[in-house]
């Protein structure tokens, strides 16, 4: 077993990684650590929940230098969650580097605050491919001081079709470069990327751990037609907190999402064609738990990372084995339990005695299956208030929990989870107080100025 202080980190990433109480590196960081510290390009084999974002991270910013404003590293995702989420876990690692700025460019939020940022140039830059471009054709952005580029899901970035994007970006990062190269699977498109935008490559392939074993798998036999009362009592013989529900198609997300509020659930639907600010308040709503259930496609939750994360549902079979063992691997993540349900026709079901990968562990009958009155269904029912305030207005988790026991008179136990962005922040809080909080809030000062608060619905 090799140790994290044996792959030869420096001690501001190793004092980090102690505090996030990172015991042991995983295989793919074990293996892709050394190489890339050593200055060579690589290509991974690894899934999300491997561990592939510190794999990449750590080389990454232990070769940054903080004493110069420079873009000198730059991570491409598919999506924009994934960008968020990249930089966030990139944050942590660099907790102990003074003065090192990461920053987030992705589509659909404002394109003036990320030109503004960069004024002060990060040394770590996290993008979307179309975003990334977006300020390349306006000149906006220098990547000519960029040592380091890495293409973090390249399989989905090749899929999503931004072929052109990613040739755009590296034609504006100089040869002279570490190349850098993250992917599910390894199909022909892939390595044609690999062989046309790395040098001599070496090859990482983490064993296939993506989906760790304490996730216990689920088989539950339902025709088509039957599939969305089945749903409904799995989730009633469950607690139903922290449930993702994948679909194949967009439309079905709307269609279940629906029959499950009509069944008493606080569901919500995610899918790549919702507008961002709606993407971003679902999440919110889940992760603070005012949404119990997602019911996603799978663009809309790849490389999600959410400790809410309890149960996985596949209401229906994705076409191939990556794409269902990418779903599963959105819960159990690095060590945690996790359980995946899975609905299956008999069409499906051959399907996935063909998959040699993946087993179900336990087969349920549904006719079986109690409602479990140990966990009430949804409960305590929460609201979050959207406060017209947030990080740039000086606002702390602080200051609200301060408003809301000194103005509402909640107590403080009774105050859901706090979430500040630059311009807004969110709280959940017990329903029936929220007409009160909206009402004395909306009238009161926090930290001496009023804001707008209205639900979120
Ligand atoms: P990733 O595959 O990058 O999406 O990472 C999966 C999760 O594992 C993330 O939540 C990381 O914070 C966590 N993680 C990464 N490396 C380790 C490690 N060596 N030990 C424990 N957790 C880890």
């Amino acid at each position: 077993m090799v140790t994290f202080e044996q792959l030869k980190l420096n001690a501001a990433l190793l004092k980090s990684l102690d505090a996030l109480n990172y015991t042991l590196p995983t295989p793919v960081q074990a293996q892709a650590i050394p190489l890339l510290l050593q200055g060579h390009d690589v290509a991974a084999q690894a899934e999300t929940g491997s561990g592939k974002t510190a794999a990449f991270g750590l080389p990454l910013l232990q070769s940054i230098n903080p004493g110069l404003q420079q873009v000198q590293a730059l991570v491409v995702v598919p999506t924009r969650e994934l960008a968020v989420q990249v930089r966030q876990e990139l944050k942590q690692y660099a907790r102990f580097i003074p003065n090192l700025k990461i920053t987030a460019f992705y589509g659909g939020h404002s394109f003036r605050l990320e030109e503004d940022s960069l004024a002060h140039p990060p040394q770590v830059l996290v993008g979307t491919p179309g975003r990334l471009t977006d300020h390349l054709s306006r000149r906006t952005l220098d990547l000519t001081n960029v040592a380091q580029v890495v293409l973090d899901e390249a399989d989905k970035l090749l899929e999503m079709g931004f072929e052109e994007e990613l040739d755009d970006l590296l034609r504006a990062i100089p040869r002279k470069r570490q190349t850098i190269l993250f992917s599910a699977t390894m199909e022909e498109d892939v390595k044609e990327l690999i062989a046309n935008s790395l040098q001599d490559p070496r090859f990482v392939q983490a064993s296939a751990t993506a989906v760790p074993d304490r996730i216990v798998y689920y088989g539950l036999k339902v025709q088509d037609e039957q599939k969305p009362q089945a749903l409904v009592r799995l989730l009633q013989s469950i607690n139903p907190a922290g449930t993702v529900v994948f679909v194949n198609a967009r439309l079905t997300t709307t269609e279940v999402a629906q029959h499950l509020q009509e069944h008493g659930f606080q569901a919500r639907a995610l899918h790549g064609k919702l507008e961002q600010s709606e993407r971003d308040k679902t999440m919110t709503l889940f992760r603070n738990g005012t949404a119990s259930i997602l019911v996603a496609t799978d663009l809309a939750a790849r490389g999600l990372d959410m400790d809410v994360v309890q149960q996985i549902i596949h209401y229906e079979l994705p076409q191939h084995q990556d794409a269902y063992q990418h779903r599963s691997g959105r819960t159990g993540r690095a060590g945690k339990s996790g359980t995946v349900y899975t609905l299956l026709s008999s069409r499906e079901t051959q399907k996935l005695e063909q998959w040699p990968d993946v087993q179900v562990n336990e087969w349920l009958d549904l006719t079986e299956l109690a409602a479990d009155t140990s966990v009430p269904m949804e409960a305590p029912a929460l609201t979050t208030l959207h406060i017209s305030g947030g990080r740039k207005d000086k606002l702390s988790p602080r200051d609200i929990v301060g408003a809301l026991i000194a103005e509402v008179g909640l107590k403080a136990s009774e105050i859901g989870k706090i979430e500040i962005q630059d311009r807004h922040s969110f709280v959940a809080i017990p329903e029936e107080a929220a007409s009160a909080a909206v009402r004395k809030l909306s009238a009161a000062r926090i930290k001496g100025k009023r804001y707008k608060v209205s639900f979120v619905r």
